[in-house]
């Protein structure tokens, strides 16, 4: 049996790779010393998986930003304004694509399959791919020179490149995946040439929605591939769900075949031991779990490890392995000091992960009882965790039942129109202000102990008071205190709810050098006391105009926490739900009766698989609608989504039945128009008039224009003005001057529609 691993985290323990980059940005330093600070990084981070015993260790998934962009850059898919290069590109070509610079903006970047990284989209049009560099080659003799590794090149393969690339027409698929092929075959050549063994080929796209028409494009590149490049191994490697088409998968002409067994629902599992595994290619299991943060069950994972035994005759050529790349978790729990004790045996991050990948090996492999101090070392652990009730044997799978507010959204609506009494397209924001130093600093005064609780509260009631002034002297019709006492939308709610801890160095790159550290929800999630409304309501009494309240949702709390493995997701979601659910009732009974509930990650949780889509939002809109409808019928709850592709959600994110959701518009005008075209939304709704992003100050004119358009799709009497979201990043005198323009906006557009009907 052997041992390997599909990437490690870039960010270091220390986030010191985060440092160096941008160390780098910042002039301090020069190319020549970041190239260095690099390589001692790359060596390091290779030299602990070596030492954890890990028998076949990644070279060249480490990349100085994203190995997205490092392949696109690879293949000489550089677009034409970062100019004309031939040849290797320089650094700060590189650079400029992930971030910009003062000439050019940079390359669109989206989510890698369903995790919270981030990758540069590769963009196609108009270019013709070369092979600039054989980046992998470089990495893989390095790593063998300096440290005697035999390591393993990854690269992402043909089918997932292009599946992920963007800007070109889909009908050309086939035609640039014939392009491809050639550099991916040079490419492995010149690896083959030195004396490389294994290639792991990641093709995370094989466990989306892949057609027969794509299945049949594949099998030829992976042909080719081979014919081109017999002598070299390749390990196919899939993660994150289960192949669908798994007959074909496992008969492409590569050596090995990775499965992810922890992501999959069981049917990875299922397929191996009905259909077979074919006895000429390696399986490369991925049994621990390379993107949440538990320690694995041993016992557990030796019953499937052993039943994969069963279908794969040579055991030689079962490889044990996490199920993805380390890259989505934190490096080390070592450096935690200030957890609870059980809680921090419960925990693996990545450096952990390679030793639990170990000692499954090691514990397949000895036939004596020994070893099994390791086992029962780890049924203590979890016999603790039951105790603490941090792990339930016993999850709910009881079907849910429907919950709804007591009145349709049309009749609620005739009572919240006498209610409120808001003009015809009342204007409003999305919630936060901005986050100056002085605010940042405040927070960080108190929680180092260098600020009291009282003098910190005045502080924060000054900001409230300076905004609410703001927000009238522009002329806004609904109002919010601004999210001053905030960290982060989710961190904030995690520190007063039961059932989340904070790590303390627990980062996972989101994109290029920023990364989360997301909490940890190990516990039942429950309310303790009331989260928000001290604020809101100092907010309200300085004003006579409403203030709404501002939560973050269920959904949006859960995506962006590591959750509890032994739970469904959904009984999490639940249990969030609920907690949020009693600080809507705190709100109400303190007399705040709009209240606007975020779920701006609630996209993001969508499967792989179309077909998987309909239960997740079943369950995501009911978790939403636990929180949100037991209320009055004169309470306002608003929703919040920070992006626009709501087309083929758009049942759901009506079925939330919110009475009026803000979303994104600025950025991508013409295809959310298509969306309302095609289907009528019938509440409230706020498209965003303008884009936060930016410290551009748009003038009233386009604002206007915005709406005019919006208007020609929606009904005046749903539609409210705010911008695309929350203003946190921007500066005091944008934001003002935006909103004021935003206002005049709101007031011509009224006058227009009024004197229209
Ligand atoms: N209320 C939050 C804010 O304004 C919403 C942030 C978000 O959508 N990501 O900052
Ligand atoms: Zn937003």
């Amino acid at each position: 049996m052997t041992t390997s691993t599909l990437g490690y985290p870039r960010i270091g323990e220390q986030r010191e790779w985060k440092k160096a980059l941008e160390a780098y940005w910042a002039k301090q330093t020069t190319e020549d010393e970041l190239h260095k600070e690099m390589k001692d990084i790359r060596l390091n981070h290779l030299k602990k998986q070596q030492a954890s015993g890990i028998d076949v260790i990644p070279v060249g998934d480490f990349t100085y930003y994203d190995h997205m962009l490092d392949m696109a850059v690879m293949f000489g898919l550089i677009p034409e304004r970062y100019g004309k290069i031939s040849g290797q590109v320089p650094l700060d070509t590189y650079f400029s694509m992930a971030r910009g610079s003062q000439d050019v903006p940079a390359c669109e970047m989206t989510k890698w399959y369903n995790t919270n990284y981030h990758y540069i989209v590769p963009e196609l049009e108009g270019l013709t791919p070369s092979l600039t560099d054989n980046r992998p080659l470089a990495l893989y003799k390095e790593a063998k020179k300096e440290l005697g590794i035999e390591g393993k090149p990854v690269l992402v393969g043909p089918y997932s490149f292009l599946k992920l690339a963007k800007h070109y027409e889909t009908a050309q698929f086939g035609d640039w995946l014939q392009q491809l092929t050639p550099l991916y075959s040079q490419v492995l050549k010149e690896l083959a040439d030195v004396g490389v063994l294994w290639v792991q080929i990641d093709e995370p796209s094989l466990t989306g929605d892949v057609s027969e028409e794509e299945l049949a494009l594949i099998q030829q590149a992976y042909e080719t591939l081979r014919s081109d490049v017999p002598q070299l191994n390749i390990l196919l490697q899939t993660y994150f769900d289960a192949v669908d088409a798994y007959e074909t998968i496992v008969e492409l002409p590569v050596a090995g075949i990775g499965l992810d067994f922890v992501h999959d629902g069981g049917k990875n599992l299922h397929a191996v031991e009905t259909k077979g595994f074919p006895g000429d290619k390696v399986l490369a299991a991925g049994v621990i779990d390379g993107r949440n943060i538990w320690k694995a069950k041993v016992i557990d994972k030796l019953t499937l490890l052993q039943q994969l035994e069963r279908s794969v005759a040579d055991h030689s050529k079962l490889w044990v392995q996490p199920s993805a790349s380390l890259l989505h978790t934190p490096v080390t729990v070592k450096n935690e000091t200030e957890l609870d004790p059980t809680l921090k045996r419960a925990l693996s991050f990545a450096d952990e992960k390679l030793l639990e990948v170990v000692t499954l090996k090691k514990l397949l492999e000895s036939k004596e009882d020994g070893d099994r101090t390791a086992i029962q070392e780890n049924e203590q652990l979890f016999k603790d965790l039951e105790a603490t009730g941090w792990r339930k044997e016993q999850p709910d799978t009881a079907p849910f039942e429907e919950v709804k507010r007591p009145l349709s959204y049309e009749e609620r609506r005739q009572k919240q129109l006498e209610k409120w009494d808001l003009p015809i397209l009342p204007t409003t924001t999305i919630g936060s202000f901005p986050q100056t130093k002085e605010v940042r600093r405040l927070r960080a005064q108190l929680k180092k102990g260098n600020l009291s609780q009282e003098a910190y509260t005045e502080q924060i009631e000054a900001h409230i008071r300076t905004w609410i002034q703001h927000q009238e002297d522009i002329g806004l019709d609904v109002l919010v205190h601004g999210e001053f006492e905030r960290n982060d939308m989710v961190e904030f709610f995690g520190e007063r709810l039961d059932g989340f801890a904070f790590t303390k160095h627990a980062w996972v790159q989101s994109y290029g050098s920023r990364g989360v550290k997301p909490p940890i929800i190990y516990g039942d999630v429950a309310f303790k006391s009331p989260m928000t409304v001290e604020e809101t309501v100092y907010a309200q009494s300085l004003t006579k105009l409403p203030v709404k309240g501002m939560l973050t949702g269920p959904v949006t709390i859960l995506n962006w926490s590591f959750e509890r493995d032994d739970l469904p997701k959904r009984q999490v979601a639940f249990q969030i739900a609920e907690a949020i659910r009693a600080e809507v009732a705190a709100l109400e009974e303190a007399g705040i009766e709009m209240i606007q509930i975020d779920e701006p990650a609630l996209r993001e949780g969508l499967p792989l698989k179309r077909d998987d889509w309909q239960s997740y939002l079943d369950w995501a809109v009911h978790a939403f609608r636990l929180s949100s409808s037991y209320v009055k019928d004169t309470t306002q709850v608003h929703t919040h989504m920070c992006y626009s592709e709501f087309q083929d959600i758009i049942d759901a994110i009506s079925a939330l039945d919110a009475d009026v959701i803000s979303i994104e518009t600025s950025r991508s005008q013409g295809d959310i128009l298509s969306t309302f075209e095609d289907n009528v939304y019938d509440k409230g709704i706020g498209l965003g008039v303008y884009d936060i992003h930016s410290p551009r100050v748009p003038a009233k004119e386009e604002m206007l224009h915005v709406i005019h358009r919006a208007l020609s799709v929606l009904p005046a009497d749903l539609f409210w003005v705010n911008p695309d979201c929350g203003l946190k990043t921007r500066s005091e005198e944008e934001t003002i001057a935006a909103l004021k323009e935003m206002v005049s906006a709101a007031v011509v557009a009224r006058e227009e529609v009024s004197s229209k009907s």
